[in-house]
């Protein structure tokens, strides 16, 4: 195992989004291709909330994805624990070790107050920076309120004078230049530490070499370089994923389709086909439809889009749901389609499973994702409604009677089973003027209420006879 060692480090809010989705995959990848450490660490600092279910779920939908970890809670590890609400002491000590290092200092300062600050200097047109009261306030200062108990946090204080560069996966360095960031807070007066500092401490401790996450902490990264830098410790390696956005160009959000994992697994999308879109999108490669194990061998990950936005397109993803839909071993297609059936069909779907089988083989190059499923297979559960302004497009109510004649004469001769009943018809309705479209048409939209779809042979297959025999009799007038 080499030395990488990567992080997905997801806060439980209650659903992953697509941007987690992405973040949690490119580490994996990197860690696959590199022979590193994929781990997974929950971020569940704020206190507020209870992270339980939200955790489970975070560990349910990264199996589901089949995104294995090599450390992360429950399957433990030598950098452990892996939530942080388990790693308190870790932090205590480590701003233990900031204090004597002198880079951090008690901040006494309302919030009313800084509010106050802030509206000063934002209309002074001055940027938004804490202006270092607390920092100035003389030790007997400091001591009196700690006795007095008055509520502190924790602040670093950073070196203004200092540009701090960070490397990146693609080989460039970006260059902060610290007077532009103000001085940060690391704990809450509730005790509690922020993220911006957990964060740190964690990759730190458990040996991260690179951090791969989201474009929008960038400027998280800054504070944390300082922080690499006040501790005199090795920077990871950074990559800062592009932000995914809508058609509009916006940052994706709640609003849009496919933003939540639970959106696109609720809509009948393939773990293989979420992971394939996710990875090439922002990537130029020669095969787009690839497993995740071909996707670690082939991505260059310091050429992938790097900045900017990268676009999400639900009809590509669509496009990928279809390719693997046709993709992966039929048996588990099917088991998936009759899990799919069930859920609208209930147990009607039970004692079905021949017909319904070949249905589904038939509709799976049709197919977009599993939902598909339910309103292309109604024909088969529920009756079917047909409207006499539809039929007269497809054939006349000459023809129709003539048709319905000639079908009623050989269902009541028994000559012909359902397997040769349509050839023979076809020959038959030629002398009539009925052509073999008007014919097939004719009996598609009778027995499936649509008028394009699934062959008329295969109907007479699936269906049962005496659904196909009430049917076909709506071709009376
Ligand atoms: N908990 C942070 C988030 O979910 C993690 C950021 C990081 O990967 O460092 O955005």
């Amino acid at each position: 195992m080499s030395s990488i060692r990567v992080r997905f480090a997801p806060s439980p809010t209650g659903f992953m989004h697509l941007g987690n989705v992405r973040a949690a995959l490119i580490n994996y990848l990197f860690a696959r291709q590199k022979g590193g450490t994929f781990i997974l660490r929950i971020e569940d600092t704020d206190n507020q909330r209870n992270f339980d279910e939200a955790r489970t779920k975070i560990i349910e939908d990264l199996a589901w994805l089949g995104l294995s970890y090599q450390e992360g809670p429950l399957v433990g590890g030598a950098y452990g624990p892996y939530q942080q609400s388990e790693r308190t002491a870790l932090y205590q000590e480590k701003l233990a070790e900031l204090v004597s290092l002198g880079r951090v200092y008690r901040c006494f300062c309302t919030n009313e107050q800084l509010e106050e600050k802030r509206k000063l200097q934002q209309a002074a047109g001055k940027p938004p920076r804490y202006d270092r009261t607390c920092l100035l306030l003389s030790s007997d200062k400091i001591q009196r309120k700690v006795e007095a108990g008055i509520p502190f946090i924790w602040r670093f204080k950073i070196n203004e004078h200092q540009l701090l560069s960070i490397r990146t996966v693609s080989g460039h360095s970006i260059e902060f230049d610290m007077q532009h960031f103000s001085d940060f807070a690391i704990s809450r007066n509730d005790g509690s530490f922020t993220f911006i500092f957990v964060n740190f401490i964690d990759d730190w401790l458990m040996n991260i070499s690179h951090v791969i996450r989201g474009e929008d902490h960038l400027s998280n990264t800054a504070s944390q370089a300082a922080m690499y830098d006040a501790c005199a410790v090795k920077m990871p390696t950074f990559w800062h994923l592009p932000i995914i956005c809508n058609d509009l160009g916006e940052k994706l959000s709640k609003r849009d389709f496919g933003f939540s994992l639970n959106d696109l697994r609720e809509g009948g999308f393939l773990p293989e086909a979420i992971i394939n879109y996710l990875a090439v999108m922002g990537a130029s490669v020669a095969e787009e439809v690839q497993s995740k194990e071909d996707l670690a061998k082939i991505l260059c990950f310091e050429k992938l889009t790097s900045h900017g936005g990268i676009r999400y397109d639900l009809a590509k993803l669509q496009w990928f749901n279809h390719q693997w839909l046709n993709k992966i071993p039929l048996e588990r297609y099917l088991k998936t389609s009759f899990e799919w059936l069930a859920k609208t069909y209930g147990d009607r779907i039970y004692g079905q499973e021949v017909a319904l089988e070949r249905l589904l083989i038939l509709l799976r190059s049709e197919i977009k994702t599993y939902t598909d499923l339910a309103p292309l297979t109604r024909f088969y559960f529920e009756d079917i409604q047909h409207d006499a302004e539809t039929l007269a497009t497809i054939i006349s109510i000459e023809k129709r009677e003539q048709l319905f004649y000639l079908l009623d004469t050989q269902l009541r001769s028994g000559a012909h089973t359902f397997g040769t009943l349509l050839e023979h018809l076809k020959k038959e309705v030629k002398p009539l003027g009925i052509s073999t479209k008007e014919l097939l048409q004719t009996l598609r939209y009778l027995l499936t209420g649509s008028t394009h779809g699934i062959g008329v042979n295969d109907l007479f297959a699936i269906l049962p006879e005496a659904t196909v025999i009430t049917r076909l009799k709506m071709l009376l007038p």
